[in-house]
């Protein structure tokens, strides 16, 4: 199963994408990970990369496109995926069907998170996440057993340099701008989910496990069909 989850920065994206492959056994991959650990490393990408997520900007599509690609071509995607943060244009929309359907494949599911702007700021403002390994905790609504310390590997968390709330702003606008349109570009293919993000994560969770379940059933009885 191909899914993408789509929605503004803080909509929970990163958080249910990381059940989703846990219970799915697919990669969560994202994108803002894989440019964040490419900086960390010190790679051409990383260096392309920097200034533009600094200021809250999409790094420029062909540099994006070239880090998801390689990732897609893994071999742990041969059975899926869950993209989380791509596509954020929609020329990357566009790559990402082409470079599926060279492989045979397609985009099977895409989840629109819906969140209001006040709620994405208060998220955001309290979202800390881990030096070592990225995942994402919330002072007030997800904190870690430990204070600053990832239940996962004991790694120190700290708050993104994207999550000073004069950045968060511009991310928002950038989102409004750049991203909101794929929206309909996916309401038009037909495979848009919309998934409302004000509810309690556990919820959440259950309503995208429902709707992947569903469309599991759906592509079973068409290949018995
Ligand atoms: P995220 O972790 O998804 O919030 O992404 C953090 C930052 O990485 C974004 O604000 C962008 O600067 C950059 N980024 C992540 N994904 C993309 C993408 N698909 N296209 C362009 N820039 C991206």
């Amino acid at each position: 199963m191909r899914i993408v989850f789509l929605g503004p920065p803080g909509a929970g994206k990163g958080t249910q994408a990381e059940t989703v492959s846990r219970v799915e056994k697919i990669p969560h991959i994202s994108s803002g990970n894989l440019l964040r650990e490419a900086i960390e490393t010190g790679t051409d990408t990383g260096a392309k990369a920097r200034s533009y997520i600094e200021k809250g900007l999409l790094v420029p599509d062909q540099v994006v496109v070239g880090i998801i690609k390689d990732r897609i071509l893994k071999t742990d995607c041969k059975n899926g995926f869950v993209l989380d943060g791509f596509p954020r244009t929609l020329l990357q929309a566009k790559i990402l069907d082409e470079m599926l359907r060279t492989l045979g494949k397609c985009v099977d599911l895409v989840f629109y998170f819906v969140v209001s702007e006040d709620a994405v700021v208060e998220r955001l403002s309290g979202r800390v996440m881990c030096s070592i390994c990225g995942a994402n905790y919330h002072v007030k609504f997800v904190p870690p057993r430990k204070k600053d310390i990832c239940d996962k590997c004991n790694g120190k968390l700290h708050q993104r340099a994207d999550d000073k709330p004069e950045t968060v702003l511009e991310r928002l606008k950038v989102y409004r701008e750049q991203t909101a349109g794929l929206v309909e570009y996916y309401r038009n293919n037909k495979i848009l989910k919309e998934i409302s993000s004000d509810l309690k994560i556990e919820v959440i969770s259950k309503n995208i496990a429902d709707i992947i379940n569903n469309e599991l059933k759906k592509q079973k009885k068409t290949k018995v069909g």
